[in-house]
């Protein structure tokens, strides 16, 4: 290889020039210092998504925490119930608004008309699904024993909802996957909350005994 200065040839590898002792610029320790660059960077940048998503999860936990101590403080055993009425103002508002629209979007008169037809039952639902969390984070030591039990009975209503509007859209306007999707969910509802279940006191188990020795 040359040297860039005195154009003296050197042998491949030697980093100074024999004659002039300027230093030489393998092509292949460009490549490694660039790899090793890219690998820093990498590194870095790695570190810092990491740092932040720290940060962000730490930010959300505690704003988390301190919406649900204000919560429980303000509402106290009435709190699920609150907010159970408020969710419920909601899909009422949510179901005129597809009733408005029903003209120029039938799927949305559908949408609406289902959604009223078990509305209900899926304000029994949120209820059920909020007092599960409120019991969960007062009483977690006994409650976590059956409340995976009732947030799947949660996850299974709403399903069997969404089936309901997935079939009354297929009635409307002749839509086979959505009917298809919704003799699925039918004909296995029965097996998809026994996997419901199963899944939520796995993760149940696999998450607790490791949180109780890190605690003890
Ligand atoms: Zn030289």
């Amino acid at each position: 290889m040359k040297c860039p200065e005195c154009k003296t040839e050197n042998i491949q590898g030697s980093r100074y020039c024999k004659k002039c002792g300027k230093k030489l610029i393998n092509s292949e320790d460009i490549s490694v210092q660039i790899e090793k660059k890219i690998e820093k960077v990498a590194k870095e940048f790695g570190e810092a998504a990491d740092r932040l998503g720290r940060k962000l999860e730490h930010g959300v936990n505690k704003s988390g925490n301190s919406f649900n101590q204000w919560n429980d403080k303000v509402f106290g055993i009435f709190g699920p119930l609150v907010w159970s009425f408020l969710a419920l103002i909601i899909i009422r508002i949510f179901i005129f608004g597809m009733e408005a629209i029903e003209d120029d979007f039938v799927v949305a008169g559908v949408i609406g008309s289902v959604l009223y037809g078990y509305l209900l039952i899926i304000f029994t639902s949120i209820l059920i699904g909020t007092y599960n969390t409120y019991l969960l984070r007062k009483y977690k030591k006994h409650y976590q024993l059956i409340s995976p039990c009732i947030s799947s009975i949660c996850f299974i209503i709403g399903l069997w909802i969404l089936s309901k509007i997935f079939s009354a859209i297929d009635a409307e306007i002749d839509f086979s996957i959505l009917k298809l999707l919704a003799s699925f969910i039918e004909t296995y509802l029965i097996l998809i909350f026994i996997a419901a279940i199963l899944i939520s006191y796995g993760a149940m188990l696999l998450s607790s005994p490791f949180n109780k020795k890190r605690t003890a």
